[in-house]
């Protein structure tokens, strides 16, 4: 089965992780700050955080943030639930925003609709998290505009998108936004088993989510309440959670960091191929827009109609191709039908979903495994 993801693993990755089994520190010893450091670096953020998930990054932003009961997040149902999921954790609301078909993110036309009427029936948001889809940016200048006149917060979930390109920029120099997430979950870009990441350009918010990442303890003689003990002493002075990375993840995420750029090429790569292979096939693919590159974490295609779309996939499946659908909306999960979301809400990201399927999209794909995709795709349309 040839997957729609898949993890690039070098010696150099082995070698970097047998170090640190091999050191004193499997676990808070200097291969995160290092990570951190390069993370940062690459982005241009002044701050980045590891997480053991995006999932925990997501939760720890939206905390910092000081999302909770009464509070309101909106995102894209075009993505996975954790997207949302990080609202519900901390007690808050949550609401979806349809999508633009051609790109798959998040609409800023229909954002702005939805925050004309929200203030009207006093149902803003205090934090807005566009989801970057398949790796492509979101209009961040827009939504960035739109933040300033309603008052909400922004945070990025780049969980596909490390490497892509917002005029210039890299996704993660948070320059439109309060924080940015990515994930190291090994469908990603890149990888450090599960993993994640929170990068801010804002020192209370980068403190606030490293308290949080560690039990909410601080080891910061400045802010401590009480006189200390001694040597030893730290305080927990909010309630927080284990949600940090080991030692052994980030020295593969730094290995994993180095080839990203190349990683990225060969994506971009098959992203074209794929388009050229595809143009005279009754499916279509997302568009990218002006100003962007996109990291090309998923390659998207769509069947004319949802009957083609579960024979195509099922064709595809049949011979080996191992498709996937991104993303089911969010609000159709059965936990979010009880909270009393329904069908309808967002007809663009339904009507996109009924039709799409993920083909496989990883830099180590052989040109014979590319054509037999799109040998199979023409075997089974039309
Ligand atoms: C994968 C993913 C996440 C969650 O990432 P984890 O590292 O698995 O927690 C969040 N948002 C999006 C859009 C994702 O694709």
């Amino acid at each position: 089965m040839i997957p729609y993801g898949r993890q690039s693993i070098s010696q150099q990755d082995i070698d970097a992780v047998v170090q640190v089994l091999k050191s004193d520190f499997l676990t808070q010893g200097p291969a995160i700050p290092r990570f951190e450091q390069e993370l940062a670096t690459y982005c241009d953020a002044k701050n980045a955080l590891a997480f053991n998930s995006a999932t925990s990054a997501l939760h720890s932003a939206c905390h910092a943030l000081g999302l909770g009961p009464g509070g309101l997040l909106w995102t894209s149902p075009n993505s996975f639930v954790a997207s949302s999921n990080c609202a519900l954790y901390c007690g808050a609301d949550v609401d979806f925003v349809d999508i633009e078909p051609e790109t798959g993110n998040m609409s800023v036309d229909v954002l702005r609709q939805k925050l004309e009427e929200g203030e009207k029936t006093d149902k803003l948001p205090d934090i807005v998290v566009p989801v970057h889809f398949a790796g492509q940016p979101c209009d961040m200048q827009e939504i960035k505009a739109l933040s300033e006149t309603y008052g909400f917060r922004i945070i990025e979930d780049a969980a596909h998108a490390i490497g892509a390109t917002y005029h210039g920029g890299h996704i993660g120099n948070c320059e439109y936004s309060d924080i940015t997430v990515f994930s190291f979950h090994p469908v990603k870009i890149i990888t450090t088993g599960e993993g994640g990441a929170a990068l801010t350009n804002d020192e209370y918010l980068h403190q606030r989510m490293m308290d949080f990442r560690s039990h909410g303890i601080t080891k910061d003689e400045q802010r401590f309440t009480n006189d200390p003990d001694g040597p030893w002493y730290y305080e927990q002075q909010e309630l927080g959670f284990n949600y940090r990375m080991t030692d052994i993840q980030a020295a593969l995420g730094s290995s994993q960091l180095e080839k990203l750029n190349q990683n990225l090429a060969r994506r971009t790569e098959i992203r074209e191929w794929y388009d050229s292979s595809i143009t005279d096939l009754p499916v279509t693919h997302l568009q990218i827009a002006s100003g962007r590159t996109s990291a090309n974490h998923l390659y998207v295609i769509q069947t004319a109609n949802p009957k083609d779309r579960l024979l195509l996939f099922q064709a595809l499946r049949a011979s080996d191709i191992g498709v996937n659908v991104h993303y089911i909306p969010i609000y159709r999960q059965p936990y979010y039908k009880r909270l009393g979301f329904r069908q309808g809400l967002c007809p663009n990201a339904e009507e996109y979903y009924s039709r799409a399927i993920s083909l496989p999209m990883f830099p180590t794909i052989s040109e014979k495994e590319l054509l037999q995709v799109v040998n199979a795709i023409k075997a089974n349309v039309e």
